[in-house]
C-alpha cells in the first residue's frame, strides 16, 4: 500500500486509541516532537507533562527530533523521557539504536508523527507500526517545507489510490 501509508490515521496524539495499542503488544512509543506534540515555538507546558506522565505508565515514551538540543531543552527539563534531538529521520539509525538500547523488538515500537516524508518513512523503512497524526499548526519549520512540498504530491497521489486522505481518519 506504498512507502509512506501509516498503520493508523488520527487527527492528534491524544485521539490515539493507546489501550488498543497496549493489547496488540506495543511497548515502546515513539513521539515526533514539532506539531505532533507541540506548535514549533511552543515550550514544553505542564499539560503536555501530566499527559506524558500518564502513558508512561503504560509505555516506554521517547521523543526523536530533527530539531535541536536546545529547542528539546525545556522538555528535557520537564518530561524525565529519553529526547532524541539531530535524529536526521528518516535514517533509521536513532530508532535502531533505542531497540537495541531497550531491547525491544520491532513489533513492539510505534512511531507517531505529523509528517509522511520523515516520521512515517522512517516507520516503515524499519518496519514498525506507523501512526500519522495531522500538524498542530500550519506552522513548520523552514526544512520543512520541502518535504511538505512532496506530501502534498504523495497525499494528492493516495487520494486517488483511495490509501489516505487528509481528514478521513482510519478507524
Ligand atoms: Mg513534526
Amino acid at each position: 500500500m506504498g512507502y509512506f501509508t501509516p498503520t493508523m490515521y488520527k487527527k492528534n496524539v491524544r485521539e490515539i486509541p493507546y489501550h488498543i495499542l497496549k493489547k496488540m503488544g506495543i511497548k515502546c512509543l515513539i513521539f515526533d516532537l514539532d506539531n505532533t506534540l507541540a506548535t514549533i515555538d511552543e515550550e514544553c507546558s505542564d499539560e503536555l507533562v501530566t499527559w506524558i506522565h500518564q502513558l508512561k505508565k503504560d509505555f516506554l515514551v521517547l521523543i526523536i527530533t530533527n530539531n535541536t538540543k536546545k529547542r528539546v531543552a525545556s522538555y528535557k527539563k520537564k518530561l524525565n523521557v529519553p529526547i532524541y534531538s539531530f535524529a536526521l529521520k528518516p535514517s533509521i539509525k536513532t530508532v535502531s539504536k533505542i531497540s537495541k538500547e531497550y531491547s525491544l523488538k520491532k513489533d513492539e515500537l510505534c512511531i507517531i508523527g505529523d509528517q509522511l516524508m520523515t516520521d512515517i518513512f522512517l516507520g516503515k523503512r524499519f518496519s514498525i507500526m506507523t501512526i500519522l497524526v495531522d500538524p498542530i499548526a500550519k506552522k513548520d519549520l523552514k526544512i520543512t517545507s520541502f518535504n511538505r512540498f512532496v506530501e502534498r504530491i504523495i497525499l494528492k497521489r493516495y487520494k486517488r489510490l483511495q490509501y489516505l486522505e487528509r481528514g478521513k481518519y482510519y478507524e
